[in-house]
């Protein structure tokens, strides 16, 4: 059964504002996104709409989350889908659950009386990477629908779509997909800098109990290459440390240990994988 976003949350409840650092990725976003602001703009001036922004960079930088924030910021409804779901369908299925998809933004946006819809595509490079032989039909199927659905998109629609695609492999996409109509807007989502990781440090531990001694400027110099996601799971396991000890608050040697948990972590995900 399809799970279905109730009313209050067509709209992603994430702001700009709940994404640590990425400054120059969120104006350029922001920049890209006017056009659904002011549609009648755009149509007076003769401009195409923008269909396609790709976001492209490391895993767990917050792709997701901006492209939840472009929701918000366009008061758009979202609906998204992950280029895994797409593996091993049958052929034809992944066609079929693209039109779907489109159809449910659609759909989504006109029952909640919005004028534009989001559509997400995570790990865009599974359904569209670049097509070797003929050993991918099915995938060849999934991305052609995609292309159609993005060349349908006119600026005079009812509701205005906009798809905002992820991946952490933009060297692997068909250049189909990044042609002028299609994802011609690229947005590079960086790991964050130690300025970054100190706001990622501090949104994550705002409802968090901190002890006095914590100095989150230390943690945030510690952790370099660490993305945001690490960064969240950093401040999660330092409470699970504190819970163990028995300690009503957070300290800096719960945060240290969880920057070894958080590593470690990664090294045996890595190990594993080899
Ligand atoms: P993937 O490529 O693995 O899909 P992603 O780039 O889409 O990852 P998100 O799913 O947006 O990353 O991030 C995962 C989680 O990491 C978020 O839910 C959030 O808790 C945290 N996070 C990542 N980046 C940031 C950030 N810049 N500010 C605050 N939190 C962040």
């Amino acid at each position: 059964k399809k799970r279905r976003l109730s009313r209050k949350e067509s709209v992603p409840n994430i702001s700009f504002e709940n994404i640590g650092g990425q400054q120059r990725s969120k104006e350029e976003l922001k920049e890209a996104l006017d056009f659904l602001i002011h549609p009648k703009q755009i149509q007076n001036y003769g401009i195409r709409p923008i269909k396609g922004i790709l976001l492209s960079g490391p895993p767990g930088t917050g792709k997701t989350l901006m492209a939840k924030a472009a929701a918000h910021y366009t008061d758009s409804v979202f609906v998204t889908t992950s280029g895994s779901e797409f593996v091993e369908m049958y052929v034809g299925v992944g066609a079929q659950r693209i039109r779907e998809l489109f159809q449910e933004a659609r759909e989504q946006a006109k029952r909640n009386q919005k004028n534009s819809a989001i559509v997400f595509i995570d790990e865009i490079d599974v359904i569209g990477g670049q097509r070797e032989g003929s050993q991918h039909r099915e995938y060849d199927q999934t991305l052609n629908q995609l292309l159609t659905e993005m060349d349908g998109i006119t600026s005079d629609q009812e509701v205005q779509v906009l798809v905002i695609a992820a991946t952490n492999r933009k060297d692997m996409l068909d250049s189909a997909l990044l042609r002028p109509g299609r994802f011609d807007r690229h947005i590079t989502v960086d790991l964050p800098d130690k300025k970054a990781r100190m706001m990622i440090l501090e949104l994550h531990t705002e409802n968090k109990p901190l002890a006095s001694d914590v100095d989150l400027e230390k943690i945030a110099d510690e952790t370099f290459g660490f993305s945001g996601a690490q960064l969240e799971s950093l401040t999660n396991e330092a409470a699970i440390y504190a819970m163990r000890d028995r300690s009503p608050e957070i300290g800096q040697k719960h945060l240290s240990q969880a920057i070894d948990k958080v590593m470690m972590g990664e090294k045996t995900d890595r190990e594993a994988t080899q």
